[in-house]
């Protein structure tokens, strides 16, 4: 039996970069985003991959993150750290040549208090009410940043083009930060999908990396291939699986699969009507997804498969989101350790 697996396609992810890296100026810098463990695809495969394609500098959230990052990328490329300089992140950060993006004076103060030499960025609030300087906070520090490497927002709607909070944000953006002559970044996937106006020198792509929305021109990145471990025949008129949810209108072929909710396929899945293929058949999933097990209704197979795929080109993580009522990227970052991960390229 195989198990089950995981399959990350580093070249797709290349392509997903360069794709968006051409919606921008030849001036703007594309950088990547790898936070979560790269939206749970692997921190270091990815930013390796993509530093080997030219990627020059690299976003996570958390300072140890960036240590994972730093281990996979060699000395070259920028890391920079979204939540700044927490706790007593200040040596780690200097020990992995770590860029902190300060979000608050408070953080300024610290980072001259016990890292005076460590380079830093600055994270402003434009609107989204969640990370960063705020309008007052920031004209308070404005004079005291001039060796800043990058200023930052983050837009709140971008994945909706016709929010009217973007062009808002958008304004913020530059009235904050007019006449500073510091590298500036507002961007991540949606806002480069805005144009040119939303550009500025850097922008930080994750979600559209990995092969989501809102980028719909990504490549497939993921599919997920789950063992058969048992099949049954069941009864018309018998049910099947927790809470005896779903009852078999005819005789019936059960398959058991290898997976479930603690692989993040979550509960949801099993009631949005999705389907699990044996190559290019689809057999609907039937009954409550369990923690680690999922039955599928395989009556119209002519063979029982090996193996089942829940994810793969018929069936994307956006589609399989949407079924579950969620997006992309709570899909991702919830596959958990319990795959084989089979990266293929790179
Ligand atoms: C997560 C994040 C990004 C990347 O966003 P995507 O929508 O995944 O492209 C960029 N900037 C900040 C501040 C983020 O938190």
């Amino acid at each position: 039996m195989t198990a089950t697996t995981l399959s990350i396609d580093l070249n797709a992810i290349v392509a997903n970069w360069r794709a968006l890296d051409a919606l921008s100026a030849a001036t703007v810098e594309t950088s990547a985003v790898v936070k979560a463990d790269g939206y749970g695809l692997g921190a270091g495969p990815v930013a390796a991959a993509l530093a080997k394609a030219g990627a020059r500098s690299f976003f996570v959230a958390l300072a140890e993150e960036g240590v994972a990052v730093r281990k996979a990328v060699g000395n070259a490329p920028a890391i920079y750290v979204f939540s700044g300089l927490v706790q007593n992140d200040a040596l780690l950060m200097r020990d992995y040549n770590l860029i902190p993006l300060l979000n608050s004076a408070k953080q300024l103060v610290k980072l001259r208090m016990q890292a005076p030499d460590l380079a830093y960025g600055v994270q402003i609030d434009t609107g989204m009410s969640r990370l960063g300087m705020e309008l007052s906070e920031f004209i308070m520090v404005r004079d005291k940043i001039a060796k800043a490497d990058l200023i930052i927002s983050h837009l709140a709607c971008a994945d909706e083009p016709d929010h009217a909070q973007n062009a808002q944000q958008l304004h913020n953006f530059n009235a904050m930060t007019r006449g500073v002559s510091i590298r500036r970044s507002l961007s991540a996937t949606g806002g480069i999908l805005l144009g040119a106006d939303y550009h500025f020198d850097l922008v930080r792509p994750g979600i559209g990396l990995y092969g989501a929305a809102p980028f719909k021109d990504a490549t497939p990145v993921i599919n997920i291939s789950i063992p058969v471990i048992q099949t049954r025949k069941i009864a018309a008129g018998q049910t099947v699986g927790y809470a005896a949810l779903w009852t078999a209108k005819r005789p019936s072929k059960i398959a058991t699969l290898a997976a479930g909710y603690a692989d993040g396929l979550i509960r949801a899945m099993g009631d949005g009507g999705l389907m699990v293929w044996a190559g290019n058949t689809p057999c609907p999933i039937v009954g409550r997804v369990s923690m680690d097990l999922i039955t599928v209704d395989i009556t119209d197979l002519d063979r029982v498969p090996d193996h089942m795929e829940i994810i793969n080109a018929h069936q994307g993580v956006d589609h399989v989101a949407k079924a579950a009522g969620t997006i992309g990227y709570e899909i991702l970052t919830s596959l958990g350790a319990r795959y084989k991960r089979d990266y293929r390229g790179g």
